[in-house]
């Protein structure tokens, strides 16, 4: 554990009138001037923003009014959330000096609920990695060894909690980007199912598998920020029309009676440390009171290689629409096509110009069904997989990551290397299941493991209990 105070904790010194709003932020916003500039976690610090903020809730309180569920937390926003006048860049040059004209509904949602918004986070260019390297603004580091990588693609939104600069973020799913910065920096983190949380106002990078979730200290502030952005929102197509299922009962509910499985054919690629706390996790579970079933999922090693496929190919729809005339920077030339050309060819880096080109290819007439529509196959063999197991168990365990926190510049030169970082966090996204990771062992110097809990789509509750099973044996916090 951190040592860094929980939300909860902070939501409740604040209601009371304990502490204040603005003395909370003021802690964080130290912690930013001591460490920011070592760290990097942030594209943007909101402190006259997130200042007056948390004087407005202090006022609300001293009326008398009930601020909310996360009144007075400081929170900070992967750079890829809408706000309104505030620059939003997904780390990428094109999207130079604009301004969304509104905030996304999970921003909303949260400033509803009495958070106070401290910034916006460092991530690789357009939610593109694993290092948090591939970001136009250099690279974050990893708090807890800043001569490694924090993860990615969020690696500043979970840098910026596990150095006490928020008491939790959001981020964005993709192919792990939120799970895999969380193993990585020694926090909680969820991918929710698909459709829980809105997507609106989150800048589409693969629109069928991208989901917005919590990064924390805890699970049951997981909990937390996850029922404060979930639910129904009419201005995401994508959103299910029902209520979010509660979370609290999971938190203490234990394991007793769940059945667990361990799949029999993960792909390899893990660290023996990182199998080594999965194999624990496992004992841990059993000892709860949980029965571990062998299972098997044949399509969980294809996962990778389809969603390397489908990812870019949606990014390069979704990518076409920075031409240097709606968005952000242009770069002048003779005619409108040359200016097409050179605005792109500045405005992204080079892993957002290879996922373009991959998907344009996979796309394209003649290889389409060869590529992209091979990948599709995948994606259903992978679902029904996944279906038939889920009638002999509740959830899942895994490792999120396959190793710990990895040094600066060990995978830039290799894609594939660093594609690899995914292998277990890519099928959740692919099937729209949720996933999370939870901090438990640690391995090489001292760095945290995270291992991974897998559930059925809306099954957070049982997701959730499983987690919070695993933190208290790793002497996490206690609700
Ligand atoms: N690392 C994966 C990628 O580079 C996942 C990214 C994400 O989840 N946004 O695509």
């Amino acid at each position: 554990m951190s040592g860094f105070q929980n939300a909860r904790s902070i939501v409740e010194a604040v209601s009371t009138g304990a502490t204040s709003a603005v003395d909370v932020l003021s802690e964080h916003l130290a912690r930013i001037d001591e460490r920011e500039a070592e760290v990097h976690a942030f594209n943007l610090v909101l402190r006259e923003e997130a200042l007056q903020a948390a004087q407005q809730i202090d006022d609300r309180i001293a009326a008398g009014e009930v601020v909310g569920p996360l009144a007075g937390v400081p929170i900070a926003l992967k750079d890829n959330l809408c706000t309104r006048g505030i620059p939003t860049t997904c780390s990428s040059k094109i999207l130079d000096g604009w301004r969304p004209p509104y905030d996304a509904t999970v921003v909303s949602r949260l400033a509803n609920s009495g958070a106070v918004f401290v910034g916006k986070t460092n991530l690789d260019e357009f939610a593109m990695g694993s290092s948090t390297e591939n970001s136009a603004f250099g690279p974050t580091r990893n708090p807890l060894d800043t001569s490694r990588v924090p993860g990615g693609s969020s690696g500043g939104s979970a840098a910026a909690v596990a150095a006490g600069f928020a008491a939790m973020s959001l981020g964005s799913d993709t192919g792990g980007s939120i799970r895999q910065p969380a193993a990585l920096c020694g926090l909680v983190g969820v991918k929710p199912t698909y459709g829980a949380v809105s997507r609106l106002g989150l800048i589409a990078f693969a629109s069928s598998l991208d989901q917005i979730g919590p990064f924390t200290h805890d699970v049951a502030d997981a909990a937390l920020l996850l029922e404060s952005i979930a639910g129904h929102d009419p201005g995401d197509s994508t959103s299910i029309p029902q209520p979010f299922p509660s979370l609290s009962e999971s938190l203490t509910r234990g394991v007793d009676g769940m059945r667990i499985g361990r799949i029999v054919d993960l792909p390899a690629g893990a660290d023996a440390e990182v199998v080594a706390s999965v194999d624990r996790a496992f004992d841990v579970l059993a000892s709860a009171g949980a029965e571990i079933v062998d299972v098997s999922i044949p399509a969980f090693t294809y996962g990778l290689t389809a969603y390397y496929l489908i990812a870019p190919a949606e990014a390069s729809s979704n990518l076409a629409r920075y031409d240097g005339v709606r968005f952000g920077s242009r770069v002048e030339a003779p005619d409108t096509n040359s200016m097409y050309m050179a605005t792109r060819g500045e405005g992204f880096g080079p892993e957002v110009k290879r996922r373009i080109m991959l998907g344009t290819y996979a796309l394209s007439a003649g290889y389409y069904d060869a590529y992209y529509g091979k990948a599709l196959k995948v994606r259903r063999l992978m679902a029904e997989d996944f279906a038939k197991v889920y009638q002999s168990v509740d959830a899942l365990i895994t490792p999120a990551s396959p190793s710990v926190a990895f040094p600066f510049g060990s995978k830039t030169s290799d894609p594939l290397a660093m594609y690899l970082c995914d292998t277990y966090t890519i099928p959740s996204n692919l099937i729209g299941h949720p996933a999370m990771s939870v901090p438990f062992g640690s391995g090489e110097q001292d760095l945290p493991i995270g291992v991974q809990v897998l559930a059925p789509e809306m099954g957070e509750p049982t997701m959730f209990a499983v987690a919070a099973e695993l933190e208290r044996a790793a002497g996490g916090s206690h609700v």
